[in-house]
């Protein structure tokens, strides 16, 4: 058997679109669950669309991501040059060839003979006028530098047919099928010539693609027969959708990369979920690394029907891979989150994302889900009511000077000697510990929901704001 050979092709547009990352993914999942290989080639023959860095995103995106590619640009490979814009000469020659087997013509058409050609409907079809120059007048002008485009020669009547792998048979009419610019005026290729071209010589055997494709396949496989090459086999992955009735899109700046790994997305949640948009494995198992991917994946879990993008699963999936994490790697991630967040210089950031673990889905939240913590501002002493610890206002006003002399007196202030101290001055004064942790913790946070109990929160405040805050309630319920 021929080794397994798949290909990400994407054109350098500026970011990583995840629609563009799940085709490299699933191009990479096949390859290696088939002990094959997997290639990253550079479509970049629309110069005028060139943004700077777009490549270099490209690269790092799919490293960053665990989709190491065997061959590409910066790897090289046997197959090279990777990136299309210096496969010019390569294209020149298989166009000359395509043209002796008949597969393709020189079409000298001005500007304004095609803009005649459109109907009132302002649908237009080129009308194969050059097909039948003269094999003289055709070598006159090309030697005279005229300016010319090479266009497929499509056969007007008959179908073309060929199986896709998930979308079955696809059939087509050729006279519904166009002869294409295969090269332009300036010499380059167009994707419809560059991509046979390409796949070919780079020992392609399945092209994964998305479903737009699907439709133009029939066109590449004409080529393919006209040079008498094998077809690769055809896999088109079905539309990743936005909400019911929008498709996600890069046009909108829908969905990057980039744009979520900035939001505190983790990159491995990312590209686990992106596998989840069309695929679903065997065991229906969710939560997946780039390694068990390639163990489980196979063409049919892959559905025909669109996929919506969910920002609440991805949310889930994120929270579930930073609960795994160790405190360290937690801390790691979320040190920048913190240093942005208002209580950067104030209190122990490392103490701070202890009690963020837990509770966090998304890194990018954790300023709001701690900026309060920086300043205690007046609130309403109707928090201190708790039924269960039947603790009130009254109930605060009558322990928090207690609790005041407990924080001057503890001898050590990390969370266990602060919660083993008060519990038992309680016991000894006959205080239920609970009731008198619930008013503390809301006198040193004027918060009902705290990420953290009373004396973990007073760890992370430090003894000295602690007294501050709490001569603050004392003094608020007068
Ligand atoms: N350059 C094409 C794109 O970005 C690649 C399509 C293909 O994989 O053949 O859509």
């Amino acid at each position: 058997m021929k080794k397994v050979r798949t290909r990400f092709a994407p054109s350098p547009t500026g970011f990583m679109h995840l629609g563009g990352l799940r085709t490299a993914l699933y191009a990479y999942l096949y390859a290696k669950h088939n002990g094959g290989d997997f290639i990253l080639r550079i479509e970049d023959t629309d110069q005028q669309r060139y943004v700077e860095g777009a490549v270099e995103l490209i690269y790092s995106s799919l490293k960053e991501s665990g989709l190491y590619y065997d061959e590409g640009p910066d790897v090289g490979g046997d197959c090279g040059p990777y990136v299309q814009s210096q496969r010019k000469e390569i294209y020149a020659k298989y166009a000359k060839k395509l043209i002796e087997l008949g597969g393709a013509y020189y079409c000298f058409c001005s500007k304004e003979r095609l803009e005649s050609l459109t109907d009132e409907n302002g649908n237009r079809k080129y009308d194969k006028h050059c097909l039948s120059l003269p094999k003289e007048e055709v070598e006159r002008r090309l030697a005279a530098g005229e300016p010319y485009v090479i266009r497929q020669n499509i056969p007007t009547e008959g179908t073309s047919t060929y199986e896709d792998m998930i979308y079955g048979t696809i059939t087509v009419d050729n006279s519904e099928l166009e002869d294409n610019i295969l090269i332009k005026s300036d010499g380059m290729p167009t994707y419809n010539f560059a991509n046979v071209i390409d796949d070919h010589l780079m020992g392609i055997t399945h092209v994964i693609r998305g479903t737009e494709y699907l439709s133009s396949t029939p066109k590449y496989n004409l080529m393919y027969d006209a040079f008498g090459w094998e077809r690769p086999v055809y896999i088109h992955l079905p539309t990743i959708m936005k909400d019911a009735t929008r498709k996600l899109s890069k046009r909108y700046g829908d969905a990057n990369f980039d744009d979520f790994v900035k939001k505190g997305y983790l990159k491995e949640a990312i590209i686990n979920y992106v596998a989840l948009l069309g695929w679903a494995p065997k065991n229906n198992v969710e939560k997946m690394t780039v390694p068990e991917m390639v163990e489980l994946f196979s063409l049919d879990g892959i559905s025909k029907s669109p996929s919506i993008f969910d920002e609440v699963k991805l949310r889930w999936l994120n929270g579930e891979y930073i609960r795994e994490l160790s405190d360290g790697e937690f801390y790691a991630l979320a040190k920048p989150y913190l240093e942005s967040s208002d209580i950067n210089g104030l209190f122990d950031l490392e103490k701070a994302a202890k009690l963020l673990h837990g509770r966090t889905e998304v890194l990018g939240e954790i300023p709001e889900k701690i900026n309060w913590l920086a300043k205690l501002t007046a609130y309403d002493p109707a928090l201190f009511f708790n039924k269960k610890n039947k603790t009130d206002e009254n109930f605060a006003r009558e322990i928090l000077p207690k609790i005041k002399k407990y924080i001057e007196e503890v001898p050590a202030f990390d969370n266990d000697t602060l919660y083993q101290y008060i519990g038992g001055k309680c016991a000894e004064e006959g205080i239920k510990a609970g009731a008198a942790f619930w008013i503390m913790r809301i006198a040193i946070t004027g918060q009902a929901v705290t990420p953290g109990g009373a004396t973990e929160m007073a760890s992370l405040l430090g003894r000295e704001e602690t007294l501050k805050r709490l001569d603050f309630s004392i003094r608020m319920l007068g």
